[in-house]
């Protein structure tokens, strides 16, 4: 089987040697042509998708496909699949984590306060008096919950069809995750529904004093909202990984703004080494004529 691999932002270097272990018998190939069957993209070079009309398969390397769906040349025909990588599903648990406890413990606080030589402590609350709502309780979301929860926190999480996970309150409907979220996650797909879906109208609605963490896509802050929600002090704080431009341009202001705490985009990287064995069995499930696993809904958008 012919297998492309066409990433401008995987490491050729890592996969490699993992697919030539993991499949001897195989070619692989870094140009597409006709007679590729399974493609393997993670934003790959421009006039790449428009030549694997004849693929099988289109096995995404990233947990997010907004951008190849929004890619004019994806072919309609061919299945589309995410990548679900037990090693970035841990990482993005530890990033959610890492957030929570930085504002929980008020270390974004004591960082300023290192600058200005200020020596108080400030009101240390327990993990079960805080709220932490997360958008979104998919692979990502699902599994922050259930750390979160681990850790002694108020858990509620919102998706769009009713979930049940131990010890996490768990709704379909927004207006009840908002009021009562002191930190929201925002770990949703990047789809027509959830665009801009954190605006002032959500943050108004979230107690004061609370925070943000997005780690999903940039476009979901319409970011004029969140820096008036900082301004006013509504918004104590806000973690930011992914923005609607990347890498963000060394002259914004987000840069510099004492409310704001970013990340380059790097809260779950695609693991090779755990991602390896999901890839490795969507390539096989084609070789038997099977369905892939983890199938994009192209009409949900995610
Ligand atoms: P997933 O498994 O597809 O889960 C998505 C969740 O969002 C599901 O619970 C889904 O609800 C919910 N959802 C989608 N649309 C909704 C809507 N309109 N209203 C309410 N809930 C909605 O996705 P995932 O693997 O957890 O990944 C989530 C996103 O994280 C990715 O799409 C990607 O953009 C981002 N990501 C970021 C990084 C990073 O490094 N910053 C790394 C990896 C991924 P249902 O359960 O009802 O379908």
């Amino acid at each position: 089987m012919r297998i492309l691999f066409a990433s401008t932002s995987e490491p050729l270097e890592a996969w490699r040697p993992l697919l030539a272990q993991a499949l001897p018998h195989d070619e692989l190939v870094l140009e597409p042509d006709p007679s590729v069957e399974v493609a393997l993209v993670a934003k790959p070079p421009a006039g790449t998708l428009s030549r694997l009309r004849g693929a099988k398969l289109i096995q995404s390397l990233w947990m997010g496909v907004d951008g190849l769906l929004a890619d004019p040349e994806l072919p309609r025909g061919v299945p589309l699949a995410r990548l679900v990588d037990p090693g970035m599903v841990a990482a993005m648990t530890e990033s959610v984590l890492a957030h929570v406890l930085d504002w929980h413990r008020h270390l974004y606080r004591y960082r300023e306060q290192q600058r200005a030589a200020t020596w108080r402590a400030l009101e240390q609350r327990l993990a079960a008096d805080r709220t932490v709502g997360i958008l979104g309780l998919g692979a990502l979301g699902a599994a922050a919950a259930r750390g979160l929860a681990a850790l002694g926190f108020r858990v509620a999480g919102w998706s769009r069809r009713p979930k049940a996970i131990p010890g996490v309150h768990c709704t379909t409907r927004l207006e009840e995750l908002l009021p009562i979220s002191d930190a929201l996650v925002c770990l949703l797909p990047l789809t027509s529904a959830t665009r801009g879906i954190l605006d002032a109208r959500a943050f108004s609605r979230m107690p004061a004093g609370g925070c943000l963490i997005n780690l999903a896509r940039g476009a979901h802050v319409v970011v004029p909202d969140l820096l008036a929600a900082l301004a006013s002090g509504h918004l104590a704080h806000a973690y930011l990984d992914v923005f609607e431009r990347e890498p963000l341009p060394p002259a914004d202001p987000l840069w510099s703004h004492p409310g704001v705490t970013i990340t380059p985009h790097i809260a779950a990287l695609t693991e090779p080494r755990t991602a390896l064995p999901k890839v490795v069995a969507n390539i096989e499930r084609v070789r038997r004529g099977e369905t892939p696993l983890d199938l994009v809904d192209r009409q949900a958008g995610y």
